[in-house]
């Protein structure tokens, strides 16, 4: 690090933990650290603060040479007056974070919800770098979107652009946390493939591989017996391949995508899922408008949204002009 470079501050919050990071104008962390998120207003604020804190204090950084602080969060946002307006698992309400971390360090601050913060992340600096339409994907516990078309982030008339994992493949499905039916969060997130692996072993289906708790039995169990040749999670991951498939065609024909790009815990073991989901897509999508789509796992990883949320401080102004701010 040299004595002037500028860099940005990128927090992702999550459910458990909060990602602080120092992000230099290529979009490369150069310092990171982690706190427990904590909720309720009062604990929150100091969480958020300290993971700021902390921070500067681990690089002795003068505040000159931080240009803004950017964050994405999961929950109900409103991205212009910089409020988490809902946000269930923090228990917090109409929370200003904007102006609280504005106040605090005098510093701009933008705020993103996590699958739009990736997306960008992803557009300007990492797998979709150079496309004009790009859809990022997260398949988590649950299943989000965030949306690049022509060059412009879109986020719909309240921040809640890219629901993917509410659109629903099957109308006599099971009921969604929504209220709708066959949402495609029940068939192919993280918490579904868990669900989906208990019931079909609990109703007699074999598997090869011996699972040692059967009632915390996760994803990356499923992952790991597939690693080992466990022809039950390898289908089942096939299946899931299928599900993601078939919900990424109806993006592509919505928004003619030049490109796909798929992050979150269940892609971590993305060489298991990602040649169904290609070959879904080829299968039954419209030729003119699959064919070229690439396809690919996210290459920020787990940097994506800590990354993506700065970049409105250092993007080039055509780009700049394309974010909501
Ligand atoms: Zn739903």
């Amino acid at each position: 690090m040299n004595a002037t470079e500028e860099f940005s501050i990128g927090l992702d919050i999550g459910g458990t933990k909060i990602l602080s990071a120092l992000v230099s104008k290529n979009g490369e962390v150069v310092s990171e650290i982690q706190c427990d998120t904590k909720g309720g207003e009062e604990n929150f604020s100091h969480q958020i603060i300290l993971a700021i804190e902390s921070l500067l204090e681990k690089e002795d950084i003068e505040m000159n040479r931080i240009k803004g602080i950017g964050i994405a969060t999961a929950g109900v946002i409103d991205s212009k007056k910089k409020e988490i307006l809902y946000a269930n698992n923090l228990n917090l309400e109409n929370y200003p974070i904007g102006n609280v971390l504005e106040k605090k360090f005098g510093l701009p601050v933008q705020l993103y919800n996590d699958a739009n913060a990736a997306a960008v992340g992803e557009w300007l600096w990492g797998s979709g770098k150079g496309k004009h339409n790009l859809i990022y994907i997260t398949v988590s516990t649950g299943i989000g979107a965030g949306i690049i078309s022509n060059d412009s982030l879109l986020t719909g008339s309240h921040d809640s652009a890219g629901e993917f994992g509410h659109i629903s493949i099957n109308l006599n499905g099971p009921l969604c946390a929504c209220g709708n039916k066959g949402c495609l969060e029940n068939y192919a997130s993280g918490t579904a493939i868990a669900a989906i692996a208990r019931e079909r072993l609990a109703t007699g289906e074999a598997s090869h591989y011996f699972f040692a708790k059967m009632d915390g039995l996760t994803a990356v169990d499923i992952c790991t017996a597939a690693k080992m040749g466990d022809s039950f999670s390898i289908g089942l991951l096939k299946e899931i391949g299928e599900y993601l498939g078939l919900g990424i065609i109806n993006l592509i024909h919505l928004l003619n995508t030049e490109a796909v790009i798929l992050g979150g815990g269940v892609m971590n073991e993305s060489e298991l899922i990602l040649p169904s989901i290609r070959r879904t897509v080829q299968k039954h999508g419209i030729q003119s408008m699959v064919e070229k789509v690439k396809i690919e796992k996210s290459s920020l990883g787990s940097y994506a949204c800590v990354v993506g949320a700065t970049g409105l401080f250092f993007c080039k102004n055509d780009q700049l002009a394309a974010l909501p701010h």
